[in-house]
């Protein structure tokens, strides 16, 4: 799968693409946007010049800065190990040489990589994850219960339990990458804010999932876990991105995922860079 590569600042970064899908504009579209009805979504749709379908891609980035291999989320982890290790591969990087693993939010789109047929696929890293998120999914009461994002915790990230350490919002987990909070989409999850001289990159992950939310932000997500939370810190990211006028980047949108959010009236536009 494809990468792309640039720098902020003194950092090496690089967006690892593991799979992009086109997921038709056809009537299950309202499984997606669960507030608004087919015709809203598909005017929706015409005003930013989607045709037949919208993009779900997983973009991962890797940070490269003073000697650390900082790896942000992993991907679905497909049993053929194709997308995330060919790209890495292409990057030039080793599994083995990643140091440190960063978990936006407990989904198994973002941990799956971490173990692949019963493998650890990233042997020498320590993994960090935002306490919160962390205390919601490994408690008690949530491991109580069953269904695909529990199952997926206990199989895909309770075994590596001794492995992770914590962060919390504003803090760092190595110099110049900040955690931002962005609750909502999951209880604990969070973008980041990396800056390294007068370079800024603005890391979403899931607070926009696809295209079409930066012109209906308040549009209800099926994903979003608390989706009026999500609304709220969709467009505070949102309008941090465009107030500040910082090179952002989304985890789910088309690769590489990199470009700039601008404001249109009430909700926002996306301007993806060429690559
Ligand atoms: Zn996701």
């Amino acid at each position: 799968m494809p990468i792309h590569q640039f720098t902020v600042g003194e950092m090496t970064c690089t967006v690892l693409s593991e799979l992009e899908s086109q997921i038709p504009y056809d009537e299950n579209v309202t499984n997606f946007f669960i507030t608004a009805t087919f015709e809203e979504i598909r005017a929706a749709a015409d005003e930013i010049g989607e045709g037949e379908f919208m993009t779900n891609a997983i973009n991962i980035l890797l940070i490269q800065s003073g000697g650390t291999n900082l790896l942000v989320d992993t991907g679905i982890g497909s049993p053929e190990r194709s997308g995330l290790m060919g790209a890495l591969a292409e990057a030039g990087i080793g599994a083995d040489q990643i140091d440190i693993v960063f978990i936006t939010h407990l989904h198994g789109d973002h941990y799956g990589g971490l173990i692949v047929n019963d493998e650890v696929m990233f042997p020498n890293a320590r993994y960090v994850v935002n306490r919160a998120e962390w205390e919601y999914w490994l408690s008690d009461e949530t491991l109580a219960g069953s269904g695909p994002r529990v199952d997926g915790v206990k199989t895909g990230v309770l075994p590596l339990a001794a492995k992770f350490s914590f962060v919390e919002p504003d803090g760092e987990i190595i110099p110049g990458v900040e955690v931002v909070r962005a609750y909502g989409h999951s209880p604990g999850h969070v973008g980041l804010y990396i800056t390294s001289g007068d370079d800024s990159l603005l890391f979403m992950s899931d607070s926009v999932n696809r295209v079409i939310q930066l012109s209906r932000p308040t549009w209800h997500f099926a994903y979003d876990q608390d989706k009026e939370q999500a609304v709220q810190s969709r467009i505070a990211m949102l309008s941090r991105a465009a107030d500040t006028g910082t090179l952002t980047m989304f985890y789910h949108l088309p690769f590489p995922g990199l470009g700039n959010v601008t404001r249109v009236g009430d909700a926002f536009r996306w301007q993806p860079i060429n690559s």
